[in-house]
């Protein structure tokens, strides 16, 4: 019988997918690495297996022990599978303002979630950062996994996604883009496919319009987990080769093409790599192949990005049924 022993073992070996549609007038071949296969649904459930086995290893993460994070995405689904299989008690430490069905997702895993509120400094005792800290402290054999500095996440990628995708193009990828939020994925895949090729795979950064990393103007912008307003420990630039810079308007509307067309139903931040990646695409030859990584699945983003009303209060541009298609009433 071919089985698994646990959900938790399913992590990775995730496939690559060409896009056919919004690749239309590109010569090059243009693979997604769909990373919603993985069994939390995300791209993070890769670091949370490294930091986790690493933490056992180094003795930071006893049998009967406890693990605390402040995360309320995908981070927290990832670790959650992973403590329910090596029996862990998992305590997320969420601000209020993610209250909802994030919340209820973890909750349902199993894990217990503190609420903080949101609209106090970092500094101050109850903002998610100094209980986090605290109940770490406090809780004997608690382990803090600090997915911002732990160096074990990008190696998860190194070890993992880097060869994945070197394996399935047969060595042939030329290109990769992925987005940045703690660094970690492109960091990690990004020097595998470095060594793999003496330097000659291309490392494009997608960040979104607002963020550090590309430079130019920071302010704030809606899609979710990526950029940063400061430098994680987990992101080393030095592999990165150039960024492309993309506003919220147009990664949602790739990102709902992407379902539409290609029907792969991924977060907003798969739609801002997939805009990245077609503008690196766009003057390559037939030969290249650009690989990029989606980091989660759509459901998450259903009542947003997938949302018109979400859409055009915050006025991005919808394109409904009835004008792709004519009015069939
Ligand atoms: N997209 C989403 C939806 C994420 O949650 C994350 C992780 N913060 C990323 C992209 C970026 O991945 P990384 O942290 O490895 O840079």
């Amino acid at each position: 019988m071919r089985y698994a022993s646990h959900i938790a073992d399913l992590v990775g070996n995730t496939p690559l997918v060409r896009l056919n549609s919004v690749t239309e007038g590109i010569a090059a071949t243009v693979l997604a690495k769909v990373e919603y296969f993985n069994p939390g649904s995300s791209a993070k459930d890769r670091i949370a297996r490294n930091i986790i086995d690493a933490a056992e290893r180094d003795g930071l993460l006893q049998p009967g022990g406890t693990i605390v994070e402040p995360t309320s995405g995908n981070t927290g689904v990832g670790l959650a599978l992973l403590a329910q299989q090596r029996g862990y008690r998992m305590i997320f430490v969420v601000p209020d303002k993610f209250a909802g069905e994030k919340v209820a997702v973890l909750k349902a895993y199993g894990a217990e979630v503190v609420m903080t509120p949101t609209s106090v400094p970092p500094e101050h005792p109850d903002s998610y950062y100094s209980v986090s800290d605290r109940l770490a402290a406090e809780i004997p054999g608690a382990f803090k996994p600090n997915q911002f500095a732990n160096l074990n996440g990008p190696r998860g990628h190194y070890e993992t996604t880097g060869p994945e995708i070197w394996r399935d193009t047969e060595g042939q990828v030329t290109h990769f883009v992925a987005g940045v939020g703690t660094g970690g994925t492109i960091s990690g895949t990004g020097r595998f496919l470095k060594e793999a090729t003496d330097g000659e795979v291309v490392v494009v950064g997608a960040d979104p319009e607002g963020s550090i990393y590309s430079g130019g103007d920071i302010h704030g912008y809606l899609v979710e987990g990526v950029g940063e307003d400061f430098m994680p420990a987990t992101f080393d630039p030095t592999v990165v080769d150039g960024y492309e810079r993309v506003g919220d308007a147009e990664s949602f509307a790739m990102t709902r093409r992407l379902a539409r067309e290609e029907g792969l139903l991924v977060g907003g931040s798969s739609g801002m790599a997939v805009v990245a990646a077609l503008r690196v695409a766009r003057d390559l030859p037939a030969d290249a192949v650009v690989v990029v990584l989606l980091p989660d699945h759509g459901r998450g983003y259903l009542s947003k990005i997938y949302d018109d009303d979400w859409m055009r209060e915050r006025g991005f541009a919808v394109t409904t049924d009835s004008e792709t298609t004519g009015s069939l009433a």
